[in-house]
């Protein structure tokens, strides 16, 4: 069946359901863009001419919020409580339910098994018709919660699954085997998905699947009025836990602020001021994400004190014409070093409290500085104070822009297709395998003039995204694919890896290996420059864009992307 673009969504708050008050935000929040939701779905179906889309059926289990996991974010939502979460979901409920999927929304262990028609129970009741679903977008508790209940059935139905995981999770974590002999020690992983199965909140690591969300977008009007009412002194602060506001070497930074700027809070309070706030700032206490947006446009400066760690606030103060001002993290935080990432699946280094805002937007918009220097942190409040910044909202963070991405992913990715490595020589009978023919040369080395060998006339299987978009490139030693692509302005696609872990590719790049062998270590493919020895992956679970190792050059599979769209390459759409 065709999935028809729908611009009305009270079957969707219908389907949301009530009675906690993590529920009732997600629908305000439904509610307060649905306007900009069906400007987006006009657009998108526009750009689209009536290509084929074909409507699925989808599951939403959010595990996080069911009783059964014991649901400690629905109480805070009113406290000043993490709600990042809570925008995900619903937008991502929005988009699946824009995009005219058939969708259902469960929110207990109780419906899960209703819906999946297991019985009811604890206990493994494994499903044993088929999967009544095409995909199913879950969370780790989720996750953990269909293990319980559908027992081994799960195994056989995981390709189907989604996960929506916010720092994301590697392929060292993920592989149960790999890891546990590594030692990649987590929480969260040993799944053995495909890496891309996960779905981030920021575009972390390629390796998985960016998600993301939306952000309140400005007509010409509004932007103009924004600018005409910009009260230049006017700071806010990022944070609305007290918590938050606990802060080593506060007192240094927040008296050169005051200095220079009138500084707002929106912290969370009971009865009384909390004491970690100062008396000089004018703390509003929690807003509503409509007042928050509304005191966004007056502010100047919405000034983050390091955590909380990459949440939507500073992409909403950016939109609304704010310049966002954080600290950098030196060293970077990580899993081995910090309390709040230990035992999160990612070796993933957080050089600052926002690196998108950092690496993504940058300056004029946002500014990453060490608010140990105090000369450093001075002279950036002038700065700011001088600078006149436009709103700017990446256009991934737009409804049309996540449209766009989540219908692209729902549309041609696929996981349930065997995970078969590509050997040049197996496939090269023109004709087999349904895939598009090659004219070109196939790899285009991008540090070196010479294409690869085997460059015409070869079938290859369907690939998404496309093989035109790929582009090989050796790393320097101890650089990962991630930083070796994006140092060339290009993207490490994980869907390639399987297209280059070959002979061939190695002697496009004039690689002079003494011995090429076959080895399971997610630095693979790659060439070893003590030994003079080139490995191939012998486990494509383990193909990872973000694996590194000073004693390797790694093979990397790069892409091109769109501007403002970079889980999206050229021909991807
Ligand atoms: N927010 C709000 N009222 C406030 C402060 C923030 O509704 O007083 C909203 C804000 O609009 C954002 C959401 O809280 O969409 C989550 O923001 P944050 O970046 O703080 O991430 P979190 O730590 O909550 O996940």
């Amino acid at each position: 069946q065709f999935a028809a673009f729908r611009t009305d969504l009270s079957v969707l708050l219908d389907q949301v359901g009530t009675g906690k008050e993590s529920l009732s935000f997600m629908k305000g929040r439904i509610r307060r863009l649905a306007q900009q939701w069906a400007t987006a779905a006009n657009r998108l179906e526009a750009k689209l001419e009536e290509r084929w889309r074909d409507q699925k059926k989808i599951l939403v289990h959010v595990g996080f919020l069911t009783e059964e996991s014991g649901d400690v974010f629905s109480p805070k939502v009113l406290k000043g409580g993490p709600l990042g979460e809570m925008v995900q979901w619903a937008d991502i409920l929005t988009a699946l339910h824009v995009l005219g999927h058939n969708l259902k929304i469960s929110i207990s262990v109780k419906e899960l098994q209703g819906i999946l028609g297991v019985p009811p129970g604890r206990g493994s009741c494994p499903l044993t018709g088929p999967l009544p679903f095409d995909l199913i977008y879950t969370d780790y508790q989720g996750l953990q919660q269909m293990k319980q209940h559908m027992g081994l059935s799960l195994k056989k139905h995981k390709c189907h699954i989604r996960v929506i995981d916010t720092f994301g999770t590697e392929p060292a974590y993920n592989n149960e085997e790999y890891a546990r002999l590594r030692s990649y020690r987590t929480n969260w992983g040993y799944w053995n998905l495909n890496t891309q199965q996960y779905m981030t909140m920021f575009p972390h690591t390629p390796d998985n699947s960016f998600m993301g969300f939306v952000s309140e977008e400005l007509n010409e009007t509004e932007k103009r009025s924004i600018q005409q009412n910009k009260v230049n002194n006017m700071a806010v602060v990022y944070g609305k836990e007290a918590s938050m506001w606990k802060v080593q070497g506060k007192e240094g930074f927040l008296q050169i602020l005051h200095r220079h700027m009138e500084i707002h809070g929106t912290v969370y309070y009971e009865t009384q001021r909390p004491p970690e706030v100062p008396s000089f700032v004018k703390n509003h206490g929690l807003l509503t994400q409509h007042e928050l947006q509304q005191l966004l446009r007056k502010a100047k400066l919405f000034i983050g004190f390091g955590f909380p760690y990459e949440g939507p606030a500073p992409l909403e103060a950016i939109a609304n014409g704010c310049i966002f001002l954080q600290p950098k993290f030196h060293p970077p935080h990580s899993s081995l070093n910090h309390e709040f990432f230990r035992g999160k699946p990612t070796s993933r280094e957080v050089s600052s409290q926002h690196p998108y805002a950092e690496q993504y937007i940058g300056r004029p918009h946002v500014m990453t500085v060490d608010y140990n220097n105090s000369l450093e942190f001075d002279s950036a409040i002038r700065e700011i104070l001088r600078t006149k910044v436009d709103p700017y909202l990446p256009y991934e963070y737009t409804c049309e822009g996540m449209l766009e991405r989540v219908h692209s992913y729902i549309q041609h990715q696929d996981f349930c297709a065997p995970e078969t490595l590509f050997i040049p020589s197996n496939i090269s009978s023109p004709g087999s395998g349904g895939g598009g023919r090659i004219t070109g040369p196939l790899f285009v080395p991008l540090l070196n003039s010479t294409a690869l060998g085997w460059s015409s006339n070869v079938t290859v299987p369907p690939a998404w995204p496309p093989l035109s978009s790929l582009r090989l490139l050796m790393s320097q030693e101890g650089q990962s694919c991630v930083e070796a692509c994006h140092s060339v302005g290009f993207i490490c696609e994980p869907a390639h890896f399987r297209f280059i872990n070959n002979k061939e590719a190695l002697h496009g790049l004039e690689v002079q290996c003494e011995v090429v062998d076959s080895e399971i270590n997610h630095i693979l493919p790659a060439f070893s420059v003590v030994q003079r020895e080139c490995s191939l992956q012998r486990e494509p679970l383990l193909f990872s864009c973000a694996g590194y190792s000073p004693k390797y050059r790694r093979l990397c599979p790069c892409r091109d992307f769109l501007r403002g769209q970079v889980a999206l390459c050229r021909d991807c759409f």
